[in-house]
């Protein structure tokens, strides 16, 4: 079996084992299995299964950071010209906004014309308290880190994107005495994508414990009062994930959507295990590039910039979310109203970064400039985890779009590759030591 179907099968086995232990808990064992302290929840759920996942997690965004850097300042001393690269980044932003845009808006009319919420009254024992996205001001100064060590400390996407194309510019501009130094970063990148290639042979069994341990905790009961919004929801991601992505990417890019979906399963299940698109950055960037052919020049930049600024399916959660609890409130909304959460919700996914849960905080953005009640975000936060698994697998299935649809346009797209179905995948003797 290669990779992608050992990660596939260990995924639906961590989604069986899971619902089976949440089952069981459920129905049959007086004293419940995953009561606090019971040895399946202390030492098998919340124990093993938690701890390999978060090992692997860990090991995921460990290269995140140096992978972004070295493979970006790569990527600006392969363009090598000042113009392309703004041309580059100009367009992804564009595509990035507008596919966004147009899953919030697609989002909103399903939700609406569906009238989800309609004739629930909200129970008024729901409570959450907001936390803060940051001001699009403080988004914008943040892009010039005041120290680039610190902002690679803490992961600050848009500012270490910004650190590494002012190194590669300038090496550039340092002319031919920086050979050597570009040579020197080329291999370090190298090293860190055989790094990714050895950490993604540890993923079937972490995939297996990342599902098993996220199944297990859900509570099925709570999906059941929401069912609607669940499905509503899921149906949507669906409809953007398999229509409108794939429409962007056949009458753009000119490439076959079932090519490019069935070489991206593997970045979906990481998306779906970790919930987070700024941990996939590894597997996606090894993807975009190795399998479906995208030059790393385009690739360095659209992969990290995405996971940070494009969500598509977290844009869709915020439009149906809007609608349900908007329904739910009987608030009418109007059409100024669905307008500023489009708008609100495409400015916050700029600013919040890809990490588990972001979704909800950029929803308390969009429901305060709305006049939403927000502790109608307590009423859907039990299902938001799945759903938050969902929605990631469709951001970093429209990161890949956009980054294949740029590089097309620019020539920077190699179709030998992307028809290649073997090209790129991951073989066990990439692993092996060469002496
Ligand atoms: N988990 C999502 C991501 O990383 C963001 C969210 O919707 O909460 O892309």
């Amino acid at each position: 079996m290669n990779l992608t179907a050992k990660v596939l099968v260990a995924m639906l086995l961590g989604i069986f084992a899971g619902l089976t232990i949440n089952v069981l808990n459920v129905e049959v064992f007086d004293r419940s299995l995953m009561a606090e302290g019971a040895f399946l929840n202390a030492y098998v759920v919340n124990g093993f299964f938690h701890i390999v996942g978060k090992l692997f997690v860990n090991a995921l965004k460990m290269l995140v950071v140096p992978l972004v850097l070295f493979s970006l300042i790569c990527g600006v001393c392969g363009i090598g010209d000042l113009k392309l690269l703004g041309r580059i980044g100009g367009k992804c932003f564009l595509l990035y906004l507008f596919t966004t845009a147009i899953a919030i808006a697609s989002a909103i009319g399903v939700a609406a014309a569906i009238g989800i919420g309609e004739g629930m009254n909200a129970t008024s024992d729901a409570n959450f308290t907001g936390r803060e996205a940051p001001p699009l001001s403080d988004v914008l100064i943040s892009i010039v880190p005041s120290n680039p060590i610190q902002a690679m400390a803490n992961g600050e996407m848009l500012s270490i994107i910004f650190f590494a194309i002012l190194t590669g510019v300038s090496i550039l501009m340092a002319g031919k005495k920086t050979a050597s130094l570009i040579d020197s970063i080329a291999m370090l990148n190298e090293v860190m994508m055989k790094m990714v290639g050895l950490i993604m042979s540890f993923a079937p069994y972490a995939v297996f414990c990342l599902l098993a341990k996220a199944m297990a905790n859900l509570g099925f009961d709570l999906f059941l009062s929401l069912v609607g919004y669940v499905l509503v929801l899921i149906g949507v991601l669906l409809l953007h994930l398999f229509v409108t992505l794939q429409a962007v990417l056949t009458f753009l890019g000119r490439l076959s959507p079932i090519t490019f979906l069935s070489k991206m399963r593997n970045v979906q299940v990481f998306a779906f295990s970790t919930s987070s698109s700024n941990a996939t950055i590894p597997v996606t960037l090894r993807t975009v590039t190795q399998r479906l052919g995208v030059d790393n020049s385009v690739a360095s930049f659209s992969v990290p910039f995405g996971a940070t600024i494009n969500m598509d399916g977290t844009a869709i959660m915020q439009g149906v979310a809007t609608v349900f609890i908007a329904n739910m409130y009987n608030v009418d909304l109007g059409l100024t109203g669905y307008l500023t959460v489009i708008l609100m919700s495409v400015l916050a996914s700029i600013g919040t970064a890809g990490v588990p849960g972001v979704g909800l905080i950029m929803l308390s953005m969009v429901f305060a400039q709305v006049g939403l009640p927000l502790e109608g975000i307590g009423l859907i936060l039990g299902v938001d985890r799945l759903l938050d698994m969902v929605r990631t697998a469709v951001n970093v299935t429209g990161d890949a779009v956009v980054s294949s649809v740029v590089a097309k346009s620019e020539g920077k797209f190699d179709a030998s590759v992307f028809d290649d179905p073997d090209a790129g995948t991951f073989d066990e003797s990439e692993t092996e030591l060469k002496s």
